[in-house]
């Protein structure tokens, strides 16, 4: 990295499997921060003038070459996070489909509209969607690719410039990416990383003209606060506790294995990861024993393959925090079915696969954002209850229903109140583009994905243009004129509703 060379306060990265330290970033300090905001400010009148056609053919571009070098992204991917080759080629390829749905459908959308004007004929109205001009991007060390760029790719061809700081725990991911932006051709001033910790993160809030934050929740509500101080618009992807309901008629097979697959991914550090199961009584000792049996296929270890389902984690922190709500399950009742414990013998920071039973909702690891391989399952009476306690939750990001019966889970869908629910088949939302994601409650404030996703980095602009036809000079709003087209247009709007 070339801001190594410079001097100043350093963060070692580590290489999570090995322990071995893989390169530092320098901590930047405010000025620095606020001069790259800067340049980044100067260069965004240009890119906004290329149109969107152009810079969405340059992100395609990207695209095409990060494709071209995933074998090289997801080892990168994997020597800062130590995920497995699987979790880490889920981020190459919900990346492509992000630059693809976006670079199709994104000019279209960012076209200016037109609106239904007060007086027909005599008045026009369209809509101008305006970058906000430089928009930051904050975010965090579980899908360095993914989730750093996610974000970055509608506002690049909304046309804002943008200034990224990664995650000081994953930040090679970023700069290795965006040197590939630079190599396709987009500007070196459009898009920029500044890199270090929190400290960094505040000086960019309190410098861009958008501020895009994922991470957790304790530090999106300070960004919150901050970017409020500004009056600056931002979006908050958060943390979650997603449940996963099995209802009666469900394929439990199915179930099983998805439910796993939601908690598992990526060794469980996933905001959208399956972290709570409720199984209708009539079918939970057949789902807990396919469970068991599809949990005791599971591969833990750092192997280059795609038949490795579980990784190393990539913090100590979670690895504590797996320890210590499995430790207070078991004081409180659980039963460990499967796994349960560190296995350093793989590596510092691996932690089996771990089903949990006989949970309930006086324990951590139903309450709070585990973040780590556990699947506790609980037994409900029935869907109502199943429900009731999906929702009793401080966080509402995603969540999974599995049932035959479509029409019905779809209705019993809509009563979780999540960001999105799929059915069959967990963390669907995240590249099913054309549908918006993001949380309700302590998850996040804002979309990504779909037309949501891309309209959260422009400013609207209406015009209205008067035609002024049999206009006459007035002093007043109300002058006979107006009065006249107020009546016509109270009575025209009554009969006729497409006016
Ligand atoms: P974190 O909140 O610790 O850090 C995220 C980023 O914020 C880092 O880049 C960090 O340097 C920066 N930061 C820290 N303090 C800051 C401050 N005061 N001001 C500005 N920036 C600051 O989160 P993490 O541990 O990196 O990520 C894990 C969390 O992220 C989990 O809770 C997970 O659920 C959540 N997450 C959410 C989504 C989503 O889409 N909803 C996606 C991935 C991760």
């Amino acid at each position: 990295m070339a801001v190594v060379e410079r001097p100043g306060e350093r963060i070692a990265v580590t290489n999570p499997v090995s322990g071995e330290t893989i390169g530092e970033i320098l901590v930047m300090q405010r000025d620095e921060v606020f001069a790259t905001v800067e340049s980044a400010r100067a260069a965004q009148p240009a890119w906004e003038a290329r149109g969107a056609w152009a810079r969405a053919a340059l992100l395609s571009a990207w695209d095409d070459a990060l494709w071209r070098d995933q074998e090289n992204i997801i080892r990168i991917i994997r020597r800062e996070t130590g995920k497995s080759r699987g979790s880490a080629y889920v981020e190459v390829a919900v990346i492509d489909a992000t630059v693809q749905y976006y670079t199709k459908h994104g000019p279209h959308l960012l076209r200016p509209q037109s609106r239904r004007p007060a007086f027909p004929i005599r008045q026009r109205t369209r809509v101008y969607y305006k970058p906000y001009g430089v928009a930051g991007f904050i975010t965090p060390w579980n899908y360095p690719l993914l989730t750093g760029f996610i974000d970055l790719i509608p506002a690049l061809i909304a046309g804002n410039t943008v200034v990224v700081k990664p995650s000081e725990i994953a930040p090679f991911t970023a700069e290795y990416a965006i040197n590939l932006m630079y190599q396709v051709g987009i500007p070196r001033d459009v898009i920029q990383i500044v890199t270090g910790d929190g400290r960094t993160g505040e000086a960019l809030i309190d410098s861009v003209d958008f501020i895009s934050f994922t991470g957790s929740t304790a530090t999106g509500r300070r960004v919150a606060a901050r970017a409020a101080e500004r009056l600056i618009p931002y979006s908050l992807e958060l943390g979650g506790k997603d449940p996963l309901i099995v209802l009666k008629d469900a394929d439990l097979d199915l179930a099983a294995s998805g439910a796993l697959t939601g908690a598992m991914e990526n060794a469980g550090q996933t905001c959208v990861s399956t972290e709570r199961v409720y199984v209708e009584e009539a079918v939970y000792d057949a789902f807990v024993s396919r469970v068991l049996y599809h949990a005791q296929q599971m591969k833990l270890g750092a192997h280059d393959d795609f038949d490795t389902h579980v990784s190393s984690l990539t913090n100590e922190r979670e690895l504590r925090r797996a320890e210590d709500h499995v430790r207070d399950a078991v004081e409180k009742g659980a039963r460990v079915l499967i796994g349960g414990k560190p296995r350093p013998e793989l590596g510092r920071l691996f932690f089996e696969p771990t089903v949990l039973v006989d949970v309930d909702h006086s324990m951590k690891v139903m309450q709070e954002e585990t973040f780590g391989p556990l699947l506790p399952i609980m037994r409900v009476r029935d869907a109502e209850e199943a429900i009731r306690l999906a929702n009793d939750n401080e966080y509402g990001l995603s969540a999974c229903i599995y049932t035959r019966d479509l029409k019905r889970g779809e209705q019993l869908a809509t009563r979780i109140d999540s960001g999105d629910v799929s059915l069959n088949r967990p963390q669907m939302t995240f590249g099913t583009l054309a549908v918006p994601m993001g949380g309700v409650k302590n998850s996040g404030v804002g979309r990504r994905n779909g037309p949501e996703g891309l309209l959260r980095f422009v400013k609207p602009q209406s015009i209205v243009v008067d035609r002024a036809l049999l206009a006459k000079p007035a002093l007043t709003q109300a002058d006979p004129m107006t009065r006249f087209g107020v009546n016509v247009m109270r009575v025209a709007r009554r009969w006729l509703p497409f006016l």
